[in-house]
């Protein structure tokens, strides 16, 4: 039978025996049915039986940045599938070429472009050009790559590695020998017990003592989230990030921005790391690229890695020895690029930062609910952590966490939260709408949780 035919019975029954939802327990779909979306205009989408969400998440992952139903998008999309759909990356195509010009002005210092299709992707492509890297400068063993506890950087087996979120590698190992870990910068839980500013960013400076501690000549990159997202939205202090990038360039060491969450406007500017003033040698991005309209990744670099690859005279072979067959889809580009231009046009930079202000100053008036601990958040990127006791700050338990988020779905407001990710600490909720998002929508969210906090928690 023709799915238009279907009522949504039948569709919940064909989920039912045939789809695997990720990241999911398919066990209560017995009593409660999996919801199933069916469309979307701006911030709000309806499932099949026609009920109404106002979604504070942008797609459930922080995706569909510029909100949903735009047809620019979709037109643009069309027309190039029929003009040029694909072919491999290896050599050029019209939008891929227009996304590389228009994304340059926005990334000042990385000029090249690299496509693939996922954030863990994208992710690996820097670990490889890192790797890549020491052989080209002559030091072979440079090849160890720093991550940060409680940052997340994709879903593939060494992007796993190089996750410090260790619940989401249960199972999983064993991994790819090579990545180090180093401490978060959450204040609210500071790895050093220590109170910024008196701690000196212990959490910062403790990068050079791992690099000593492993040999300097061993360690070719360090990934970071600019604000870790998933792991409990965590914007670091301001001058973070000038010690992190003193010590890679002390020591040689690429720096690499995972701006998979936070690329393209999340926090107000084009990438997280511009509040920060630093200069990364690498920039992955990935969700809201293309507001995942189209499913399209990039890995930027700077000037200097690019020609490390084109300068070898010894060996003319040496270029970067990797693709992805998707990474070659035109209509892809072409999403992005039209993605841009909105974010452009409409302005929406300043939109998110104003109502990302308001946002959380909104969410911070839910601190003197009992069990709200800490809100946090930069731009449209915000979080509310949840604590059994604020004195001790013992996490309160994922179940109720989740029941919060369920009672906000089941009053038509759908919220981010932590699901299994680092073990003992699945306390937040995330928000994450698009950018299109009005006061009015803010308010909604904020009451919705308040009204919810006070039901589970109270
Ligand atoms: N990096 C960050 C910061 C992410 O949040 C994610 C996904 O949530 C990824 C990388 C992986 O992206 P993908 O799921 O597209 O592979």
């Amino acid at each position: 039978m023709p799915h238009a035919a279907k009522d949504p019975a039948a569709f919940i029954a064909a989920d039912r025996a045939h789809v695997w939802h990720q990241l999911s327990q398919h066990q209560p779909f017995a009593d409660k049915p999996p919801m199933i979306v069916a469309e979307g205009k701006g911030l709000r989408i309806k499932d099949i039986h026609g009920n109404e969400y106002l979604d504070a998440t942008s797609g459930g992952v922080w995706c569909v940045n510029v909100g949903y139903g735009r047809d620019r998008i979709a037109d643009a999309v069309c027309a190039q599938l029929k003009k040029m759909p694909y072919y491999a990356a290896s050599v050029g195509n019209l939008p891929f070429i227009e996304l590389a010009e228009m994304l340059a002005p926005h990334m000042p210092g990385l000029t090249r472009t690299y496509l693939s299709n996922s954030g863990s992707e994208a992710n690996e492509k820097a670990y490889k050009m890192v790797r890549a890297m020491a052989h080209l400068t002559g030091n072979t063993s440079k090849k160890k790559i720093l991550y940060r506890n409680r940052d997340y950087h994709g879903t593939t087996i060494t992007a796993l590695s190089s996750g410090g979120q260790y619940e989401r590698r249960d199972w999983f190992g064993p991994f790819t020998p090579g990545f180090v870990e180093f401490p978060h910068a959450c204040c609210y839980r500071c790895a050093f017990n220590k109170t910024y500013p008196g701690c000196d960013l212990d959490c910062a400076r403790s990068v050079e003592r791992i690099i000593l501690a492993e040999g300097p000549e061993t360690v070719g990159g360090l990934i970071v989230e600019p604000i870790t997202a998933g792991g409990g939205i965590i914007p670091p202090v301001a001058e973070y990030y000038d010690v992190l990038a003193a010590i890679c360039a002390k020591y040689g060491v690429l720096l690499i921005l995972d701006e998979v969450v936070c690329g393209m406007g999340r926090t107000g500017t084009m990438f997280g790391y511009q509040h920060y003033g630093v200069a990364p040698d690498i920039v992955t991005m990935a969700k809201g690229v293309a507001s995942a309209y189209m499913p399209i990744a990039i890995t930027a670099t700077t000037e200097a890695v690019f020609q490390a690859f084109v300068n070898d005279p010894s060996d003319k072979l040496a270029y970067f020895r990797d693709i992805s067959t998707f990474g070659g889809c035109a209509a892809c580009c072409t999403a992005a690029v039209e993605n841009l231009k909105i974010i452009e046009e409409e302005n929406l930079l300043q939109r998110v930062t104003e109502k990302g202000r308001s946002l959380k100053a909104a969410l911070e008036e839910l601190l003197s609910l009992p069990g709200v601990g800490d809100v946090r958040g930069k731009g449209l990127l915000c979080g509310v952590e949840f604590v059994e006791d604020k004195a001790t700050k013992k996490p309160l338990a994922e179940a109720k966490v989740a029941r919060i988020a369920a009672e906000a779905a089941g009053h038509g407001v759908l919220v981010g939260r932590a699901n299994r990710s680092l073990p003992g600490m699945n306390n937040f909720i995330t928000l994450a709408p698009a950018y299109v998002i009005t006061q009015d929508d803010i308010e909604r969210i904020v009451n919705t949780l308040r009204d919810t906090i006070l039901k589970v928690l109270v």
